[in-house]
This record gives C-alpha cells, sequence and structure tokens, in this order.
C-alpha cells in the first residue's frame, strides 16, 4: 500500500526558448513548424515545437528577438506570426493593467 503523494515530475515540464527555464507545459506557448513551413501557436498540433513562456517577458522578446526561436524551430519566423506574439503580449500586459 503506497500513501505517496503524486509526484510533481508527474507534471510534463517544457524548456521555454527565450529565458531556458523549465515550467509546466500548460503554462507555455507553443509554436509549432508544420510540414508546409509555416508556423502556428497550436498546443497539439505535429511538427517541430518550442515553447515560450505566457508572460510578458518572454513574449516580448519572442517577438522582437526571434533569434532563439528561430533556432529552436530551424525556420525563418513569419512576419504573421511575429504580429500574432505582439498581439498576445499586448493581451497579457492589458490583463494585468
Ligand atoms: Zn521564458
Amino acid at each position: 500500500m503506497s500513501d505517496r503523494p503524486r509526484s510533481p515530475a508527474s507534471i510534463p515540464l517544457r524548456r521555454c526558448v527565450v529565458c531556458r527555464q523549465s515550467a509546466p507545459k500548460s503554462t507555455l506557448l507553443r509554436a509549432v513548424r508544420r510540414p508546409d513551413r509555416s508556423v502556428s501557436l497550436s498546443p497539439s498540433a505535429d511538427g517541430r515545437g518550442a515553447y515560450i513562456h505566457i508572460r510578458e517577458a518572454c513574449l516580448t522578446a519572442a517577438a522582437t528577438e526571434p533569434r532563439q526561436l528561430e533556432r529552436a524551430l530551424r525556420i525563418q519566423l513569419p512576419e504573421a506570426l511575429l504580429a500574432d506574439l505582439q498581439e498576445r503580449t499586448a493581451q497579457i500586459a492589458n490583463a494585468i493593467a
């Protein structure tokens, strides 16, 4: 019989490509390189994925200095994706304000 509490290690962790810190998957935004070389923000799409914290500092860095994300995905990010990231950053900033 075991009364051990559920280990926190069972929570899937992913590393943010901007600040390099690991965090529970649910607190990160996933960018995915699709087979057609587009990039979308999706938690479940197939393809090479990279994670970014859903917080202002990391999203801003990803939108304005996308090199780390581009290196992780091995693709140049489309302008539309950078605009999407900036949009999400603005939403978070508004939610906090
Ligand atoms: Zn981060």
